[in-house]
This record gives structure tokens, sequence and C-alpha cells, in this order.
């Protein structure tokens, strides 16, 4: 086993996506890079996967709410192994993950074979969860976990059919995994025809294709279907949906893949009782992704997360971004840093 120092010395230089701005065009490829261009910070990490999610492919494409310069390495997730951590929190070759925060945001990010980051910011691998699982879930396992946090809390399966929209993305399809193996009864919501029977092999009960929610509408209520609703889209299809839910139904906002806008009336919480409950992954408290993180590791994980992902090298980050703006991604993308 290599020591920390030893490892540091070896590591003249390392691979990273860069995504550098030219006259208002972002466009990325994968770069070397030395320990001298991550910021001074107290935690080192070799990175040995990350995954691609929604905010990875804005940062990508020079969305400035996201990234505010370039050249950057996007990757809000990371997994990997501690070189050293000067605060003392880690031992070196710890298996530790990093989500959310400024990782990847104007920190570079898990798209690099090293990271440096406070190391407020990382979580101990749980037992059992290997880093591979752990990037299969990464930030779009995370927040399905919050989710599932808060229906679980609200709702129990004999309470009705839970919605989940953007059903195919990574978020939406950690949702409907989880859930059914939780028993609960799933509606995917999809603009994806041709993923109706992957969504169903996922454990949804039913598919019902985005159209018939993303009109937009003056009715202040619809007719009460579903008892729950976890979306990811935002815009018309949330303002359809909440106004779907049955009363006492909880509503839980995690995206906006589609609009941020949300247009409704105040109906459904005075009528019906209805709560909507937000979701930041990218904050939420070190005791909160501790727990989630160990149910992952657990009694949440699907039974059929392997079919959840797939792998990819930093070579293809790039065009699996590209494809990820057209919606044309099905759940999870892992990415291999020493592939
Ligand atoms: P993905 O790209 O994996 O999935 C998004 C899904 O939304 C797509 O598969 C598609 O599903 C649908 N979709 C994509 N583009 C559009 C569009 N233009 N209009 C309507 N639907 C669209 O992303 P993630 O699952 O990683 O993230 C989903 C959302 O959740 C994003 O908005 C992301 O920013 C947000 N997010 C929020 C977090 C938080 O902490 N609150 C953390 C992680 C993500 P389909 O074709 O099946 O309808």
């Amino acid at each position: 086993m290599q020591t920390g120092s030893e490892s540091l010395m070896d590591v003249l230089s390392f691979k990273s996506y860069v995504v550098e701005e030219h006259e208002g065009k972002y466009s990325g490829e994968v770069k070397k890079r030395t320990l001298d261009d991550l910021p001074e910070d107290e935690l080192l990490v070799k990175v040995h996967y990350s995954s691609l999610n929604y905010k990875d492919a804005l940062s990508a494409s020079g969305n400035k709410g996201v990234t505010k310069k370039y050249p950057h390495t996007p990757g809000v997730d990371a997994v990997g192994t501690v070189v050293h951590d000067f605060s003392g929190r880690f031992q070196e070759h710890e298996a530790v993950i990093v989500t959310g925060y400024d990782l990847g945001m104007n920190t570079p990010g898990g798209f690099g074979q090293y990271i440096r980051v406070p190391s407020s910011w990382a979580v101990r691998l749980p037992d059992g969860m290997t880093m591979q699982d752990a990037m299969i879930f990464g930030t779009a396992g995370l927040t399905a976990g919050l989710a599932l946090l808060k229906i679980t809390e609200a709702l129990k399966p004999e309470d009705g059919r839970i919605a989940v929209s953007g059903a195919s993305g990574g978020v939406g399809t950690m949702c409907i995994a989880m859930l059914a193996k939780l028993g609960y009864s799933v509606a995917a919501v999809s603009s994806k025809e041709q993923e109706r029977e992957f969504l169903l092999t996922l454990g949804a009960c039913e598919f019902l294709p985005r159209s018939d929610f993303d009109k937009e509408s003056s009715s202040p209520l619809l007719k009460g279907e579903f008892s729950g609703v976890i979306d990811t889209v935002g815009g018309a299809v949330l303002s359809t949906l909440i106004r779907s839910v049955k009363p006492l139904g909880t509503v839980v906002a995690c995206g906006n893949a589609l609009s941020p806008k949300l247009e409704l009336t105040v109906y459904p919480f005075i009528l019906r009782g209805i709560s909507l409950i937000g979701i930041d992954s990218q904050h939420c408290p070190m005791s909160v992704r501790e727990t989630v993180w160990d149910r992952l590791a657990y009694q949440w994980k699907p039974e059929v997360f392997e079919t959840l992902y797939r792998e990819i090298t930093l070579d293809e980050i790039g065009d699996t971004i590209d494809l990820m703006l057209k919606a044309k991604i099905k759940g999870r993308t892992l990415l291999n840093l020493n592939a």
C-alpha cells in the first residue's frame, strides 16, 4: 500500500474534463492538470468514480447560474480515496463520497482524477456500499432518498398512487425503483413512450405520457388521482400534478428540467390540504446526508440496481453531456475516472 506522501509525489499530472469559453461558446476536452490547478483546501481525494447529473450538463454548457468562471471542470459527484486530510477527520486511503456544496460548480469537480475540498463536504462511504454503487446513486440517488424521506414520513403505500415525473431520468428512475421496493404503487410520467417497458420493469405500475400533464390550464383543481408526487421537471407538469393530488396529499419538488416556473392558485393547499415540499441536496445537513446514504446502502437499495446505469470513460463524457441536454439519456451514467 502506498503512503500518502508517495501518492502525492506520483501525482505530477492527472486527467480532467475541462470546459472552456471562447466568445460565448462552450466546449470541453480531456486535459492534463496538476495539483496546483486545484484550490488550497483540507481534503485531497483521488477520484475513482463520478457520475453525470443534469447540473453538470448545465455547467458544461455555460449556464452562469451554475458556473460563473471558465476554464472549469464540472462534476457535482465524486467518490474516491483520501490522499490526505489536514483537518484530521479522515485517514489516508479511507473511501469518501463528496456530493453537492460547491463541487463541480465553481470548485473543480469529479470529472477530474483529483479533487481538493473542505473535509466537511465529505461523507464516509457506508459499510456495505462499493465506490461504484455510491456513484450509481450519486446526487440523483441522494435526491431521490431525500424525497423518499419526505414521502415515507407523510404517506403509506395503502394511501394510493405516487406519480413520479421526469421518470426516465436519473432522479426519476431512482425514485421509481426505491418507491416500488418499499411497496408503493408508482405512476411513471414520462415523455419517452419507448421507455414504457423499462419503467414498468423498474417497478412502476403504470406509464402516463407527459403530454397528458404539460398543458397550461386555468382550472384551480383537477380530479384527485394521486396521494403523492415526486416531480423533477417543474413548470406546467408540476402545476398539473399538484392540482391532481387527493386531499392531504404530499408533493415533493426536486427539479426544473422543463421550467422553473410554477403557476397555481392557493386552492390545492387551502381546499385539499396539500403539502408542497422542496428538496435541496446541495446544502442538506450532514446528519441527514449520512442517514440517507446509510439507507441507500441496504434498506432502500433497489432490486433492479444493475439495470439503472451505464458506465462511461472520461473520453465519452462530452458526447454524453450533449445527449443529456437533449433529454436522450435514461437512468444514471457512471463515470469511471481510471478506465
Ligand atoms: P436527467 O437529465 O437524468 O433527467 C431529467 C428527466 O426530465 C429526463 O430524463 C426527462 O424525463 C425529463 N426532461 C428532460 N428535459 C426535459 C424538458 N425540457 N422538458 C420536460 N422534461 C424534461 O436529470 P436528473 O434526473 O439528474 O435531474 C432532474 C432534475 O432534478 C433536474 O432539473 C435537476 O436540476 C434536478 N435536481 C435537483 C436536485 C435537488 O437537490 N433539488 C438534485 C438533482 C437534480 P422523461 O423523458 O422521462 O419525461
